[in-house]
């Protein structure tokens, strides 16, 4: 009797882990698919110069519009895509659609100094020919390379630390500017930060929702800012959605922003009005 019941509560058990596998298969075969038929797309989240809200630029944050499984967030396709591999050809095409979309505003409505701010897997990094992948779409989409960035995570400057200083140099050597994304939330030791050639340090937003209810998180935005301007570093404060938190991030020294009070993230025709209006 005993065994019995042990036997169906590990059926169970093994009944939701082949579920759990067949899901994720079959996430990747429709990953695969929507990567050959060009589904993932850039929407396009403003950055905003917060002493005079001014419009720089805009960070490229992928959708995937898929005719199986509707309109998907990277939540629900980056870890998955990341295990695989496959966010390589995915990171690629969203930066070239974005390169080709900041093109086409700038010769439609003249915004030559606005950036396309790009997120790249860590493991892009370890790679000998990401700043030749990313040189060749420059080319193809005729952007120049100081209106292209790219954010990445801590985690790049864990491991593979020569590889990953040479294609941070090769990059800045073309002229495109490095961002730390979701910055403190990482294994921070702040000792290699120095040695990296940042520009940008993007504060993550769990220091900046609420930050004027949060007297601590005030303390470690402050140590933060200080730290990158020490550095000859700029900051974006990202998740930022309101009035007041806007004005302590300014307060504070940090120079950009991004979150829901200024504007979500917006598909490709949306940013168009946004940057007319702005303009
Ligand atoms: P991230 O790069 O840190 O992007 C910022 C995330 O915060 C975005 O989520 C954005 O929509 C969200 N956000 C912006 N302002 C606010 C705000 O005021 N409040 C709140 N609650 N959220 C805000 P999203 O678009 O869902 O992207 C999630 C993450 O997925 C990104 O975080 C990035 O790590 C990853 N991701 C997105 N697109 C790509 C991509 O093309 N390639 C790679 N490798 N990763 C990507
Ligand atoms: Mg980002
Ligand atoms: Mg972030
Ligand atoms: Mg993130």
């Amino acid at each position: 009797h005993a065994k019995d019941k042990g036997r169906g509560r590990y059926e169970i058990f093994d009944g939701s882990m082949h579920q759990k596998v067949q899901n994720a298969l079959s996430l990747e075969t429709d990953i695969r698919e929507a990567i050959a038929w060009q589904e993932f797309i850039p929407y396009f989240q403003p950055i905003i110069k917060l002493d005079d809200q001014a419009l720089v630029g805009f960070e490229a944050l992928a959708r995937w519009q898929s005719t199986k499984r509707g309109f998907v967030y990277p939540n629900d396709f980056i870890p998955l895509a990341e295990d695989t591999g496959l966010i390589k050809a995915l990171d690629m095409q969203i930066i070239e659609a974005s390169c080709q979309q900041l093109k086409i505003w700038q010769d439609e409505l003249g915004c030559d100094a606005m950036y396309v701010s790009c997120n790249l897997f860590a493991n892009h990094f370890f790679s000998t020919t990401l700043p030749q992948d990313i040189e060749n779409i420059l080319l193809r989409t005729g952007l120049s390379p100081h209106n292209l960035r790219v954010e990445l995570t801590e985690r790049a400057l864990l491991e593979n630390a020569d590889i990953v200083l040479t294609n941070m140099q090769a990059l800045k050597n073309l002229g495109v500017k490095i961002l730390l994304d979701d910055f403190g939330t990482g294994y921070s030791s702040l000792g290699y930060l120095h040695r990296f050639p940042i520009d940008v340090l993007k504060i993550d937003k769990s220091f900046i929702s609420n930050v004027h209810e949060h007297a601590n998180h005030r303390a470690i935005i402050k140590t933060i800012v200080d730290l990158a301007n020490n550095l000859h570093m700029s900051t974006v404060g990202e998740g930022i959605e309101s009035l007041v938190d806007a004005q302590l991030l300014e307060q504070m020294d940090c120079a950009y922003g991004q979150g829901y009070y200024f504007a979500k993230p917006m598909s490709p025709q949306d940013a168009t009005s946004y940057i007319i209006e702005k303009s």
